[in-house]
């Protein structure tokens, strides 16, 4: 199984530290608003990860973290606070804020069909052990203390530039200098904020006898430090991730325990709309509620992702949404043939290059491509070839593919009768009841067939 590494910018056979366990981290939401369809694009091929290892007989130990504090509005560290400024716009406290749009988060993961996580960890649960990362950071003398909080002396971690191939030189030339006198280096980041007198702050603990809260990336390096160990198989994020974020998770977990954090980076791109920018400014922050008022299904979503590669800048449109609709329907239709009494086929080798697609690099693409050429045609599939269709897209179609009811053969049988009498009228009325059931019916030389409408 290949996957693109974003360490050496280079697609790698992929190995995990174990032969079975792969260990997986995916950093997850910022729980201050609705999520969009562009962030799900990421739970949505991260999915596929996990399903893909799984076709490799592997055995995923997997944590997904909900950020419910610490995150500034710039992702760098300054602007205001992400949960406190979805309490202030909604009136309530922060907590309650996290506590809604991480419920909403979940029912969306849930209606998308997307594997559970092994573990889910909140931010806010593990202070105790950001604060013992934070010291292992200044006993190594990493860090240093501003009136704001304490930094990153990022001079001190010889390889912070690497993940980012950042051009340390051109930051420095390029930064505004006002910005933070108090930083040594452009590229120091807050690893723990101070609340600043007069500053409102909900979420804050003592720490050195003041008041703080802990900075982004710490989270990340604490929960894989403490719920996955040493070194993890598979870190994977969103690429605007690689500069900051990503880069400072290294930092503070490579610079406080000298291990390696992850050994395959994998990142996905961003996908806009209309050929714009995802903004609330545009007006084209959609959630599942949108698309669901629009005739859309959580799964015709992901059906319209997995069209795509996870690496691919990609542009969303109702209208290719609607194509995907077209095309799951199409599978769907494919795999009720199982209920029509027709020639099964040995999709085997269909399987087989299906599978070497999603084995280079997750080309879900590929394998969809594969899966058209035979499911558009007359052959039904067996029951393991769905059963494996369900396994690696996680599209539901055994679930939503049953048989039809008892009541709609009975019509079809009359239907059938009403034309052998030439009783037309009746036979066109019946076809019309069952397509008010969702039932097209298709006759063909063999007799009559049904389709999902
Ligand atoms: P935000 O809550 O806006 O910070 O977004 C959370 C994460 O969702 C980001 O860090 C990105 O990795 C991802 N994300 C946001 N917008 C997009 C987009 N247009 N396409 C793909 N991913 C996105
Ligand atoms: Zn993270």
């Amino acid at each position: 199984m290949k996957l693109y590494n974003t360490l050496s910018r280079k697609v790698e056979e992929f190995e995990p530290i174990d032969k079975k366990r792969v260990k997986i981290y995916t950093c997850g939401p910022t729980v201050y608003s609705e999520a969009h369809v562009g962030n799900f694009t990421a739970y949505v091929y991260w999915d596929l990860l996990v399903r893909v290892l799984r076709m490799n007989g592997f055995v995923e130990d997997r944590v997904l973290n909900i950020t419910d504090v610490g995150h500034l509005a710039s992702d760098a560290d300054d602007g205001e606070d992400k949960m406190e400024k979805g309490a202030k716009r909604e009136g309530v406290t922060v907590w309650q804020i996290a506590e809604k749009y991480m419920e909403g988060f979940l029912a969306d993961f849930r209606a998308l069909g997307l594997i559970e996580p092994t573990q889910i960890c909140r931010a806010t649960d593990f202070i105790k052990e950001d604060l013992e990362l934070v010291e292992a950071l200044d006993k190594k003398g990493l860090i240093y203390e501003t009136s704001d909080g304490l930094y990153y002396d990022t001079a001190k971690f010889p390889d912070y530039a690497d993940l980012a191939r950042l051009d340390l030189e051109n930051l420095r030339a390029g930064a505004r200098v006002e910005y933070n006198e108090e930083k040594r280096n452009v590229a120091d980041f807050a690893v723990w904020k101070w609340v600043r007198d007069g500053e409102d702050h909900a979420m804050q603990w003592e720490y050195r006898g003041k008041m703080g809260y802990p900075g982004w990336h710490l989270e990340c390096a604490t929960i894989i430090h403490e719920r996955l160990g040493e070194t993890i198989d598979i870190h994977c994020g969103g690429i605007d991730h690689i500069p900051v974020h990503h880069t400072n998770e290294i930092a503070e977990l490579e610079g406080a325990y000298g291990t390696k954090m992850a050994n395959f980076w994998v990142h996905n791109n961003f996908i806009t709309i209309d050929g714009q920018k995802i903004s609330k400014s545009l007006g084209n922050v959609y959630s599942f509620k949108d698309l669901k008022e629009k005739g859309f299904s959580p799964l015709d979503y992901k059906m319209w992702v997995l069209q795509g590669h996870y690496q691919s800048e990609r542009n969303f449109s109702f209208q290719d949404l609607q194509a995907a609709q077209v095309r799951l329907k199409n599978y769907k239709n494919f795999a009720a043939l199982r209920w029509q009494g027709v020639e099964r086929g040995d999709f085997r080798e269909v399987r087989e290059r299906m599978l070497k697609y999603l084995n280079n690099n997750l080309n879900s693409a590929g394998a969809l491509a594969e899966l058209d050429r035979v499911a558009g045609g007359e052959i039904a599939p067996t029951e393991d070839f769905v059963e494996f269709l369900d396994r690696v897209f996680g599209l539901g179609l055994a679930e939503t593919t049953g048989d039809i009811s008892e009541e709609i053969k009975a019509k079809i049988l009359e239907r059938a009768r009403a034309k052998g009498k030439k009783d037309y009228k009746l036979a066109d009325k019946l076809r019309e009841e069952i397509l008010e059931e969702g039932v097209e019916l298709l006759d063909g030389k063999d007799g009559v067939r049904w389709r999902y409408a």
